[in-house]
């Protein structure tokens, strides 16, 4: 420690003036331990004030929760479309995945626009999601990164709804990497007026579809269209059964319509999840399940 005797003299000192004698070597011992059990009580405070830090986790109603619990089992980041139509969306899927990555362990972070992104920030997460953000208007230094992360592998990718909004979108032109990466589609429509219509999953024996039921229905969806079905460059997951649109509507693709999908040909484990209008997805198991179960695996758990 280097604690020298004529240091503890020194700093006693001032208690002691024209008594110097007085202050014997057992005081000075206890002075010692005094001064070591500080120091011990200072580090124990720092610990639990880094721990505290570490743990600390705020709400968007701006209140900070503290709990004890280890280090994350792994780092996401999620692109959150800002203040649209998908707010409502967007807001309860940071409130699931607040209570998520309690019970996962893992730690997240948001963003609502692609200025931080480059490859040093992304190196920093495991698992990217795209919370109904559209692939156009990213800044060059962010497509460079992403296009890197997916490619490369340097972790994994969740994408709803909007994420695959391509085409001419707000004075940007399509982002043609973005479209190879869906499986080589541009968007076509969407119904306006929502409709129900149940999802059939066409691989079961895909992680991302553990313990889901053969077919589940999702209330009230804007089904997009594509010009094209992405099957023959992606692995489809699931489809949408256009027969049991409720309402009808004469929106459709014509029979095969995937609405989950992966691109085995990039290193990344990465899902496509079309649906991601309603917050009202969230209180639907079988979307939650989906969603966890995409997490897990895409984060490679
Ligand atoms: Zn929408």
């Amino acid at each position: 420690m280097g604690l020298s005797y004529r240091g503890i003299v020194k700093n006693a000192k001032p208690t002691s003036v024209g008594k110097v004698p007085a202050l014997n070597f057992d005081n000075s011992q206890f002075l010692n331990r005094k001064r070591i059990g500080t120091r011990v009580l200072v580090v124990a405070i720092c610990a639990a004030l880094i721990a505290l830090a570490a743990t600390t986790t705020t709400h968007e109603s701006g209140v900070v929760h503290a709990q004890r619990r280890p280090a994350p089992k792994f780092h996401v980041i999620a692109l959150a479309e800002p203040n649209s139509i998908h707010k409502p969306f967007v807001d309860a899927a940071k409130g699931w995945l607040g209570r998520e990555s309690m019970t996962e362990n893992f730690a997240i972070d948001y963003i609502a626009n692609t200025e931080p992104i480059d490859e040093k920030f992304l190196a920093q997460y495991q698992l990217f999601i795209q919370l109904d953000y559209p692939p156009y208007g990213w800044t060059d230094k962010a497509q460079k990164a992403f296009i890197d992360y997916i490619e490369q592998g340097k972790g994994g990718w969740i994408g709803f709804h909007h994420a695959a909004l391509l085409g001419e979108f707000d004075g940007y032109p399509m982002w043609d990497w973005f479209s190879n990466f869906m499986g080589g589609i541009r968007y076509k429509d969407y119904i306006a007026t929502f409709v129900t219509a149940t999802v059939k999953i066409e691989d079961p024996k895909s992680p991302v579809m553990k313990g889901l039921p053969a077919t589940f229905e999702i209330e009230r969806e804007e089904w997009y269209t594509w010009n094209k079905s992405p099957r023959p460059n992606v692995h489809v997951l699931a489809t949408v059964d256009e027969s049991t649109y409720d309402p009808d509507s004469k929106l459709k693709m014509g029979g095969d319509h995937p609405v989950v999908w992966s691109n085995e040909n990039v290193k990344a484990r990465n899902v496509y999840i079309f649906m991601g209008h309603r917050a009202e997805h969230f209180k639907n198991p079988a979307f939650t399940d989906l969603f966890h179960n995409a997490i897990l695996w895409a984060a490679g758990h």
